[in-house]
C-alpha cells in the first residue's frame, strides 16, 4: 500500500522524524537543568594492569537519571556536544571524578573522558589544574581519554594544551582506537601515552581472524611508539588470554567488573590484591 501511495509513505516518514526530533528536543531541554537537579552521576570501571596484576586505573563514566530511567551517555553526549552543554557537564565530571579519586588508596589513577569540544571552548589546562588543586589530587593520578567521535582540531592551541598537560604529569589516552576516520594520523599529530583498542575488535576476536591480526598490530604499534595499550570490552577468559599473550598492558571489561557506583569502587579498591579471575574480581 505504501508503494502505491507515495503521499502516505511521506506522511508516515515525516511523523517518524517528528518523534525523533521531539525526543532530541526533550533530551536537550532536560540536559539544560540536569546539573542543577543533581540528575547526573558517575559510575566507575576498573582497568587492570597486566604486569602489576592489580587495578591500575579506574574510568569515570557518566549516567543521567531522568524521568524514571537512566539515559545512556551514547544517547545524550552527542546532543550535549551539539548544544555546547558538554562544556559545563564536562567540567562537573572532571571535578567530581578528581574528588572521588582523591579518596582512593595508593596510586590508582582516574581516567576521565574528554570531548574534543572541551578543547575549543575554554582554558582546558586551567580547568584541569583547578580541578586537581581543589581535590588535592596529584596530576600523575589523572588520565584524560579523548575519542575521535568529533574531530580534534589539529591546531596549535590543542597541541600546546596536550603538551602542557603531559608536562604536568597528566596522561593522555586515545579512546576507541580504530573506529574513527583518522586514527593513524591522530597518533602522529597528538602526543598520546596510551591507546585504547575499541571494544568492537574484542567482540569478534574469537570469530574473526582479522580482528586478532588488527589487535596484534595495534599492540605492536603501541610498543614501537612507546605507548601503553588497553583492551576495552574484555568479557571472556579467552579474550583475556589472547590480549595478554600479545603483550597488551591493560584490560577493561565485564569479565572483571561493570561500571559501579563510587562506594562499590571504594570497597573494591580496599581489597589490596585483586587478580583477574573467572567470574569476576576476587581478593587473593
Ligand atoms: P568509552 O569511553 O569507550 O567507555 C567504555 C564503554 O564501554 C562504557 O559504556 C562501558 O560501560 C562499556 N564497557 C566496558 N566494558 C564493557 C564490556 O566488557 N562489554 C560491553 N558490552 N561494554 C563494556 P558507557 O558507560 O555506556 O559509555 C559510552 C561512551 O560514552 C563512552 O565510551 C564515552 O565515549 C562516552 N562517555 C561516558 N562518560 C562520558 C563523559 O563523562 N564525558 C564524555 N565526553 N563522554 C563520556
Ligand atoms: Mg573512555
Ligand atoms: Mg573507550
Ligand atoms: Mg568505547
Amino acid at each position: 500500500k505504501a508503494k502505491s501511495d507515495g503521499r502516505s509513505t511521506y506522511h508516515f516518514f515525516e511523523s517518524g522524524m517528528d518523534a525523533a526530533l521531539q525526543q532530541r528536543r526533550s533530551i536537550e531541554a532536560g540536559l539544560r537543568v540536569a546539573l542543577q537537579r543533581n540528575e547526573l552521576r558517575l559510575v566507575f570501571q576498573p582497568l587492570l594492569g597486566m604486569s602489576e596484576n592489580r587495578v591500575t586505573c579506574v574510568e569515570a563514566l557518566l549516567r543521567w537519571d531522568h524521568d524514571n530511567r537512566t539515559i545512556s551517555p551514547a544517547e545524550f553526549i552527542p546532543i550535549a556536544e551539539e548544544t555546547g552543554l558538554i562544556v559545563p557537564i564536562g567540567e562537573w565530571v572532571l571535578r567530581e571524578a578528581c574528588k572521588t579519586a582523591a579518596t582512593w588508596p595508593g596510586d590508582v589513577r582516574i581516567a576521565v573522558n574528554l570531548s574534543p569540544i572541551q578543547f575549543k571552548n575554554r582554558d582546558l589546562v586551567g580547568l584541569v589544574k583547578s580541578a586537581l588543586a581543589d581535590a588535592k589530587l596529584a596530576p600523575t593520578r589523572l588520565e584524560l581519554e579523548i575519542t575521535e567521535s568529533l574531530l580534534l582540531a589539529d591546531s596549535d592551541s590543542t597541541i600546546r594544551a596536550l603538551h602542557e598537560l603531559r608536562a604536568m604529569g597528566v596522561r593522555i589516552s586515545m579512546d576507541d582506537f580504530g573506529t574513527g576516520y583518522s586514527s593513524l594520523s591522530y597518533l602522529r599529530s597528538f602526543p598520546f601515552d596510551k591507546i585504547k583498542i575499541d571494544r568492537s575488535f574484542m567482540r569478534d576476536l574469537t570469530k574473526r581472524g582479522d580482528s586478532l591480526a588488527i589487535i596484534k598490530a595495534v599492540i605492536g604499534l603501541g610498543q614501537s611508539l612507546g605507548m601503553a595499550t588497553t583492551a576495552e570490552g574484555v568479557e571472556t577468559e579467552e579474550q583475556l588470554e589472547m590480549v595478554r599473550s600479545q603483550g597488551c598492558s591493560e584490560v577493561q571489561g565485564f569479565l572483571f567488573s561493570p561500571p559501579v557506583p563510587a562506594a562499590a569502587m571504594a570497597t573494591l579498591l580496599q581489597i589490596d590484591h585483586v587478580t583477574p579471575h573467572r567470574g569476576g574480581m576476587r581478593a587473593s
